[in-house]
């Protein structure tokens, strides 16, 4: 035999069987966002590298080390996108959509990012986002805020907390900064080799250090929120108003920074203790000025991404899934022209009842097999077309999941008989 090809670490199959949940999460997103007013937007999974270089940054874990990159055959720089917003933005820019507009978009998609796999971390994994355009106010970051809050509840989980924090202007952002790196400097020998590093290249990323010899130092370190500038302050005022009013709970968390480079004011996190520790679920915040970093004119943004993998995981724990999705019925044919008298009955069943779920025996077989195959199907109903039946023109049914007697109907009365098997599981009396 062939030696078996295997799937690439990190990398995962979703098999039917574990579908439901996916789709739970997909479909009821898919209608919140829409019904929010958000649009959807699909870009290609492969992008030119400099475009993740330039947004997310050089000096961010995604750039510095986990980026699928390749040269293609014309020796372009391409790489397999790592998140969702650079994409988006450059294909806004691109096709003129976010100078002088106003845009609400979500997505859904494959990112990569060649990290060590473990719980909650792959290196395929999805996420569904949302990414507005040319809106300043902190109406939008709350907005935003309030669809993930919505969506949880809908999707029946619980614990999952808010973490908001900004980081103000970016003149606000930089005068700070200034005075981290000089408090930092000030304890240069307490600094772990990766804070030393980040010190020059991403020094905000220090307060996000997991180093436990480094919180003492972090804990001491001046706060962003009392060195912002009025218009910073504001903004963020203002988001904490709306959110206050709306009875949206969250936790304040100042050392809450993002990896990326690209974020203003608002950040938050959406954050569960039950998932060990991958325990982000979504993050996302303002990000001002990465429309015009890639190319564009200046223009307001913010937005968010979250991890289906561990809304997954969180929906199974939590017993929160939804039944499979079964076949009503299964049409077992067997004897010579029941094939073809088959499905055309089947043809007009699904003509009749819009959204009726019916699988159609294929490729033969026994009558017996073909009753085992329609009791694996998990279906509820079985109708049987043999010589017989043909010749009256009538189908048996049988009762898959009921201790019942088997019943019969007319060709004629096809599709009233079937929506009564689905409604009520039997056949009803029908005077000729
Ligand atoms: P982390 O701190 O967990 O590495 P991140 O800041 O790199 O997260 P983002 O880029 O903000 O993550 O992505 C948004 C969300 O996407 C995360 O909160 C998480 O739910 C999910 N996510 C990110 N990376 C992975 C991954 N490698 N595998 C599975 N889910 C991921
Ligand atoms: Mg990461």
């Amino acid at each position: 035999m062939a030696e078996q090809i295997k799937v690439i670490r990190g990398m995962h199959d979703i098999l039917p069987e574990h579908i439901t949940v996916w789709q739970q999460i997909e479909d009821t997103y898919r209608n919140l966002a829409e019904q929010y007013g958000y649009r959807q937007i699909r870009t290609p999974i492969v992008e030119k590298t400099s475009l993740f270089h330039r947004s997310i940054g050089e000096v961010t874990d995604i750039v510095e080390k986990e980026m699928y990159s390749f040269d293609d055959r014309n020796g372009d720089s391409l790489s397999l996108r790592p998140e969702g917003t650079a994409s988006v933005v450059r294909a806004g820019i691109e096709h003129g959509l976010l100078v002088n507009q106003q845009q609400r978009w979500w997505y859904n998609g494959a990112m990569f990012r060649h990290e060590r796999p473990q719980k909650g971390r792959y290196r395929q994994f999805h996420q569904l986002g949302a990414e507005t355009f040319g809106i300043k106010g902190a109406d939008i970051e709350a907005e935003l805020i309030l669809l993930a809050a919505r969506f949880w509840n809908l999707l029946n989980i619980e614990g999952i907390e808010l973490q908001l924090n900004t980081l103000g202007t970016a003149e606000s952002r930089a005068s700070y900064k200034a005075l981290l790196v000089d408090y930092l400097n000030d304890h240069h020998n307490q600094l772990d080799d990766d804070s030393q590093r980040r010190l020059t290249t991403n020094p905000l990323r220090i307060l996000d250090s997991k180093n436990p010899d480094m919180q003492a130092l972090i804990e001491a370190a001046p706060k962003m929120q009392q060195h912002l500038d009025q218009e910073s302050q504001d903004h963020f005022a203002e988001l904490l108003d709306i959110l206050d009013f709306a009875g949206q709970p969250y936790v304040i968390n100042p050392r809450l920074v993002r990896g990326l480079d690209y974020y203003s004011h608002s950040v938050f996190e959406w954050v569960t203790d039950t998932l060990g520790a991958q325990g982000t679920v979504c993050a996302g915040g303002r990000y001002d000025g990465l429309v015009e970093q890639l190319g564009g004119k200046p223009t307001f943004a913010a937005g968010y991404a979250m991890g289906i993998e561990r809304l997954v995981t969180m929906l199974i724990d939590q017993n929160q899934t939804q039944a499979d999705s079964k076949a009503d019925i299964y049409l077992v044919m067997s004897g010579e022209n029941t094939i073809k008298q088959g499905h055309k009955l089947a043809e007009s069943l699904r003509d009749g009842i819009p959204g009726i779920r019916l699988t159609v025996h294929a490729g033969g077989g026994s009558f017996k097999s073909q009753m085992k195959k329609a009791d694996k199907s998990g279906a509820g109903i079985a109708l049987i077309l043999g010589e017989n039946e043909l010749q009256k023109d009538t189908l048996t049914v049988k009762y898959l999941r009921e201790d019942k007697p088997q019943g019969e109907i007319q060709h004629s009365q096809l599709i009233d008989q079937v929506k009564s098997l689905m409604e009520n599981n039997e056949i009803v009396e029908i005077t000729q």
